[in-house]
């Protein structure tokens, strides 16, 4: 039996999205928890109780600029004995900071002492959260240096630091602890969105740009749930479609549509996405916990009987589920 895939940028934060998203696919997904400014009056974070009731779920909780760190840390440690916490994720550019200050060295010794993960927002920003917009603060050369401080965490780079994809290549080549996904990208309204082409091109380029650079890229969908005005029937379509997206994307290299726009796939050879899926993310964290294929199994064969689903391409994804498990 092929293990599973582990999405490791999620922001399955309430039952509403976990019951989505597990409609839609399934396996391991690591929780982005939102801080508070983000996620104040757009929707409810919930991410503890989400991630504690669902045993393919792990959690990372937000550390926020904008509050006093060491409590924070407390907290967080304080949780993590009844909640399975992997690592902590930090909103560069929508907060003002970069990885190198000083402020955040506690959070990286914590993460050393707990063997967690740092994830990073990088890059551009989504256009329906509010914004310090310090998209400065966030490049990658930050990174690196707070990688080369803190040689044993795993530093990872969400976005492959949007748009500046290939010097994020280039920086991740020299530091074995840093790691990329490019999740998230493609939005009707963004820039890759309106030339999806380019787009697919440059990520297809980027996991070949070295020999080994597929290594230290990540398989994730970003899977989360705003609305957004204007376009909003194209963008939910999009968004909710990205678990597909992403698998037609690294397996096919048929011509699919996303949101309203045609794509081809990169048709990546399974040793290759076998690291992507998995491989990559157990090397970044650690084996969490040991995978129950049998659980799995279970869960979406009952998904493919359940009558009225929202979306009949579910019923595509839960069949590949089980035939790969
Ligand atoms: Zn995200």
């Amino acid at each position: 039996m092929t293990p599973q895939k582990i999405d490791c940028h999620t922001h399955i934060v309430n039952e509403e999205i976990r019951s989505s998203y597990f409609s839609r696919t399934d396996g391991y997904a690591l929780v982005m928890e939102f801080p508070e400014s983000l996620s104040a009056g757009v929707l409810l974070d919930d991410a503890w109780k989400t991630v504690k009731g669902e045993r393919r779920l792990f959690l990372c909780p937000c550390i926020d600029l904008r509050t006093a760190i060491p409590p924070q840390l407390e907290r967080i440690e304080e949780r993590m004995q009844e909640v399975p916490v992997v690592g902590v994720k930090i909103y560069l550019t929508y907060q003002a900071g970069r990885a190198d200050d000083d402020i955040l060295m506690p959070v990286y010794e914590f993460c050393r002492r707990h063997r967690l993960t740092v994830t990073y927002h990088t890059g551009s920003c989504a256009l329906t959260l509010p914004s310090d917009d310090d998209l400065e603060g966030s490049d990658a050369k930050y990174v690196a240096r707070a990688a080369e401080r803190f040689p044993d965490v795993n530093f990872v780079l969400a976005h492959m630091d949007d748009p500046r994809y290939m010097e994020c290549i280039r920086i991740l080549r020299d530091h074995p602890n840093m790691f990329t996904d490019f999740c998230g990208a493609y939005e009707p309204g963004t820039k890759e969105g309106s030339d999806m082409e380019w787009a697919i091109q440059t990520f297809a380029r980027a996991i070949h740009q070295y020999p080994e650079s597929y290594k230290q890229i990540l398989y994730g969908t970003d899977f989360y749930a705003f609305s957004k005005e204007g376009d909003l029937e194209a963008w939910e379509k999009a968004f909710w479609r990205r678990p597909r997206f992403v698998r037609q994307f690294f397996e096919t290299d048929g011509e699919h549509l996303y949101g309203n726009r045609p794509f081809r796939g990169v048709n990546l050879e399974k040793s290759i996405r076998d690291k992507i899926y998995r491989e990559n993310a157990l090397r970044e964290m650690g084996e969490p916990r040991k995978i129950d294929v049998v659980y799995l199994a279970k869960k979406a064969e009952e998904r493919l009987k359940m009558p009225n689903k929202a979306e009949a391409f579910a019923d595509e994804d839960l069949a590949y589920i089980l035939k790969n498990l």
